[in-house]
């Protein structure tokens, strides 16, 4: 029997085989073809490279927005490589002559360049060699009926085991017989992270054997434990099976029970829901909560690998806003960018350079404006069905918001105009979770109905953390605090109200220092509503807030996880705290 440790990122248990992914391993088809299909072939890659060739200008595009000429061409060496005439003929030839299918003869003549480029000495041939295998990839990705980014298919229930996890892997597995997900990296507050809390499948990250894992017939994932056990004896393996079958009833049953509206002291508190998928918000009973706080609405296009168009849309959010049973809904605007792309965007090499860590969100939306414009027309017509807000994420200027207004206000009189039906009451607020938005609260206050504290991105701007990281430490870094006391004291002077909806409000010790620190309302995933109600159940505020003032003062992060976990443990676990 052999234990390898890891870090938690979702509880829970699984034993299952092994599903190992490696991400840029191209499964190249290696069949023959026959002499009537040449030419169908070459028709093939003729797509392929026009497909990616248009990516690519795009790109460049974006690029030149971004940043500049000499950024812009870097692209173009990635452009020339594509139509290079040299490799086409000779592809074309591999097909004509050697009848491999043209995948399988792309994919051989590219890698022959890039072999030659990566063992040549010149600095500048090596770079292309990169060039090269960018193309090479872009295209094998068009030329394939598979999506070769995504992960394959299941075929039966397996512990996912990978490098790494991208947010549309996650959706893509969790509907083919994922039950457990193991990886060396991976974060806590990334959005893979949050996506497998949210579909409930166990995941460990930071493991570091790998290798030894990814051979291994059968393995058993104590998330809860912080442990993969390998080689299990019969008696442990009978434990387990035990606990996988608790597991795996649990997270059929819905959540119930009736919603949390004061501490124990009888202040009010709200608890709301973070989702991104209808099946989500089906999975729990309206009444636990006290509404929808974020609602991700780019989720859905990750997974279904496209945006939506406004009728999906409006379709889709109606029936979100259905399920709430007349309790509030708060959209959020696409947010794409970061860790969370859709290959039609093509946004991935701009994370991949990490150029444009704080690129995105309403930036994004407003540099497309169709894009908003149908998303706002979808957000307004499904408004009749019950209650909504509206929030614009990665804010980092008072102009944003401006511009936002004035395009909804021009959806608003267009609707009326077509004589469409919509609520006149939306809310319209702003995601506080960039470095530039600190600077200027007060300016933003008074042009929006609300705040909401992205506590991922927040850190990863304040404190140069990184979602990737599976460290939750940031939860407790004082920095934070400091930064979500200045927020609220902001929306107090324009009487705005503030919400949190990143990770650090389910998590329960950081939950106690938001409530010191004047938090009222935080909006988490369905996974985390219980605990997060027992702790507010639990707690009195006004003794929450005497500690306000050491959380603020505190200058390490060790000081103010002691200081939450010890509040925590007399106040919600009065049974196993310490008395001294
Ligand atoms: C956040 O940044 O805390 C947040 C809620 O937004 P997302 O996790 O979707 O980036
Ligand atoms: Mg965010």
């Amino acid at each position: 029997m052999k234990i390898i440790k890891g870090v938690k990122i979702s509880p829970g248990v699984a034993i299952g085989p092994i599903y190992y992914f490696e991400r840029y391993k191209f499964p190249i088809p290696k069949n023959y073809i026959k002499p009537e299909e040449r030419d169908g072939e070459l028709v093939r890659l003729k797509r392929a490279t026009t497909k990616a060739a248009s990516e690519l200008s795009r790109l460049r595009e974006l690029v030149l927005v971004h940043l500049d000429e000499v950024h812009a061409k870097m692209i173009d060496a990635q452009l020339m490589a594509l139509t290079d005439e040299e490799v086409i003929k000779e592809v074309e030839a591999v097909v004509q002559e050697e009848q491999k299918n043209v995948t399988w003869a792309y994919f051989d003549i590219m890698t022959q360049y890039e072999e030659t480029l990566e063992k040549t000495l010149y600095i500048y041939h090596k770079e292309r060699y990169i060039d090269l295998r960018d193309v090479k990839k872009r295209v094998i990705h068009h030329l394939s009926a598979e999506k070769q980014y995504t992960a394959p298919d299941l075929t039966e229930p397996s512990i996912f085991v990978s490098k790494r996890v991208s947010p549309s892997d996650m959706i893509h597995i969790h509907h083919v017989n994922a039950i457990g997900i193991i990886t060396e990296i991976g974060g806590f507050d990334s959005h893979s992270g949050i996506l497998a809390r949210a579909f409930r499948i166990p995941y460990l990250s930071n493991v570091l054997e790998i290798d030894k894992i990814k051979s291994s017939e059968q393995v058993i994932l104590d998330a809860d434990e912080e442990k993969i056990i390998l080689d299990a004896n019969k008696n442990v393996m009978k434990e387990y099976e035990k606990h996988a079958k608790q597991f795996s009833i649990s997270i059929k049953k819905s959540l119930r029970g009736q919603a949390v509206h004061e501490s124990r002291d009888g202040l009010p508190f709200h608890i709301l829901l973070n989702a991104g998928f209808l099946s989500e918000v089906e999975s729990i009973e309206p009444s636990i909560v006290q509404g929808i706080g974020l609602f991700r609405t780019e989720y859905q296009c990750i997974e279904s690998n496209s945006i939506l168009d406004e009728d999906d849309q409006f379709e889709a959010y109606s029936k979100v806003i259905k399920n709430m049973n007349g309790l509030p809904v708060t959209f959020r605007t696409f947010d794409f960018g970061r860790d969370k792309f859709i290959e039609m965007l093509d946004l991935e090499m701009f994370h991949q350079d990490q150029l444009f860590d704080d690129w995105g969100g309403i930036s994004f939306c407003l540099e497309n404006p169709s894009l908003l414009n149908s998303q706002l027309r979808a957000f307004l017509r499904s408004s009749v069905h019950g209650s909504i807000q509206i929030m614009l994420p990665m804010v980092s200027s008072v102009d944003e918001v401006l511009k936002c207004k004035e395009i909804l206000r021009d959806v608003q009189i267009e609707l009326r105009e077509e004589g469409t039906a919509f609520s006149e009451e939306i809310n319209l607020g702003a995601m506080i979770e960039t470095k530039d938005v600190m600077e200027i609260l007060d300016d933003l206050a008074r042009e929006v109905d609300f705040f909401s504290i992205g506590t991922n991105d927040l850190s990863l701007f304040l404190i140069g953390s990184e979602r990737k990281s599976s460290l939750i430490k940031n939860h407790y870094h004082p920095v934070m605090f400091q930064a979500i006391s200045k927020i609220v004291e902001s929306a107090k002077r324009s009487q705005i109200p503030v919400n949190v909806c990143g990770e650090m409000g389910s998590d329960p010790y950081a939950l106690i220092g938001l409530v010191a620190v004047g938090i009222r309302s935080v909006s988490v995933s369905s996974s985390a509503i219980q605990q997060v109600t027992e702790v507010i159940r639990n707690i009195s505020i006004r003794e929450a807030e005497l500690i306000a003032e050491k959380v603020l003062s505190a200058d390490n992060t060790l000081e103010i996880y002691t200081m939450l976990n010890k509040f925590y443990k007399m106040n919600v676990e009065p049974d196993n705290a310490e008395v001294k």
